[in-house]
């Protein structure tokens, strides 16, 4: 098969790492068959500099053109002065506009390899855990109506939360798909004791839930979702929940893992089409040192293949090589931290992705 990626490596550390996916993704088209043509094409701050917008028109045709967009990270310090409405961050919002992506499923998995990079207790996770979370992403309160006004106080601010059912419907359509591809369980996330847009997302996803008998379903508030997710992660397959719950949870679930040179994301709408992205940012602190873990973007590449591609044999083959590495020993800097052995460069550490490949 032939596919046309649209890479969007942004700033600081974000080439060296879609150098390393890019590698991986042409080692797999070697080993099964698959040619990837790549179109390169400026977003954040490399594009203000470039051509005075975080966002080019002609970013956003490239990645509507492709079958999927390979991301790597934007922002930094140099452009961190500037008005909102010319932030390199403002090139994630216009692309998941433009491409109408309105789900993020963020994977937050502990390797048996990094258990000792886990910030919870040993026992815990000893246990080990593999969730993840999909989280509502054109909805809600970041994009609701606000202002400030004269209230019954003085001045005062306000931001509103709205859901249609509609939102809810097509977000939970997605975890239950989800579910059937791994263990088959859902919790919804919501604060349905106190606000009006949880009732209605519970009662919406308690309907589309009749259509997934095979699922399993149960709903959780928030504010026990996010102790119970460091109390006992192992319990969670798959999580369903709004734009701002599933920011701050799926930072909590990240964080958890100790590692967030290893997590990637995917960013996904009606078609096939799907933005794929590291978790972590441009890291400005090592840009251009050749010190960057690169694994978090090669398992971005690997669910662009398993999510957008529907090539699991593909997928699983890069997610394998990254297990393999890691048993073998293999750590980058981030992931060595305090411990002994030698840390190895981003080039380092894709070679040995590609040799096991
Ligand atoms: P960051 O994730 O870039 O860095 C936090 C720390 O983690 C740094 O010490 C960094 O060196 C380290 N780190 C991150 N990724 C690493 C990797 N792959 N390998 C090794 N170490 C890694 O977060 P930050 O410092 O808060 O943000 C830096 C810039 O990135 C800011 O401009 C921020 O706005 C931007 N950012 C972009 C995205 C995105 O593009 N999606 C996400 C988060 C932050």
């Amino acid at each position: 098969m032939e596919y046309n990626i649209a890479l969007v490596k942004g700033d600081g550390i974000g080439p060296e790492i879609v150098d390393s996916a890019v590698q991986v993704l042409e080692k797999i088209g070697a080993r099964f068959g698959h040619r990837f043509h790549f179109a390169e094409t400026l977003a954040g701050g490399c594009a203000i500099d470039a051509l005075g917008v975080p966002l080019p028109e002609e970013t956003v045709q490239t990645c509507l053109a492709s079958d999927s967009v390979l991301l790597g990270a934007v922002g930094g310090p140099k452009w961190d002065s500037l008005p909102a409405n010319l932030r390199p961050e403002k090139a994630l919002l216009g692309l998941r506009h433009a491409l109408g992506l309105y789900t993020n499923l963020r994977p937050a998995k502990i390797y048996d390899a990094l258990r000792d990079a886990c910030t919870l207790r040993p026992d815990i996770a000893a246990r080990g855990f593999d969730l993840v979370i999909v989280r509502e992403l054109t909805g809600g309160i970041y994009f609701g109506e606000r202002g400030r006004r004269e209230g019954k106080f003085g001045p005062e601010a306000y931001d509103t939360e709205a859901y249609s059912v509609m939102e809810v419907e097509r977000i939970a359509r997605v975890a239950f798909e989800t579910a059937r591809k791994r263990r088959k369980n859902v919790v919804s996330i919501d604060k349905a004791n106190v606000l009006e847009t949880s009732r209605l997302w519970r009662e919406t996803v308690h309907r589309v839930a009749q259509d997934y008998p095979d699922v399993e379903l149960s709903d959780m508030l928030v504010d026990n979702a996010a102790m119970q997710l460091v109390r006992d992660p192992g319990r969670f397959d798959v999580v369903v929940t709004s734009n701002m719950f599933g920011d701050i949870l799926s930072d909590e679930a990240s964080q958890i893992t100790g590692s967030i040179g290893l997590l990637p994301s995917a960013s996904l709408g009606e078609g096939s089409r799907g933005m794929y992205e590291p978790i972590h940012g441009s890291a400005p602190d090592i840009a251009g040192q050749n010190r960057a873990n690169p694994l978090a973007t090669i398992l971005s590449a690997a669910m662009l293949l398993r999510y957008s591609l529907s090539r699991t044999a593909e997928a699983d083959c890069v997610e394998q090589a990254v297990d393999a590495v890691l048993k073998d020993g293999w750590r980058t800097a981030d992931i060595l931290g305090g411990r002994e052995g030698r840390a190895l460069s981003c080039t380092e550490m894709t070679e040995k992705v590609l040799e096991r490949i």
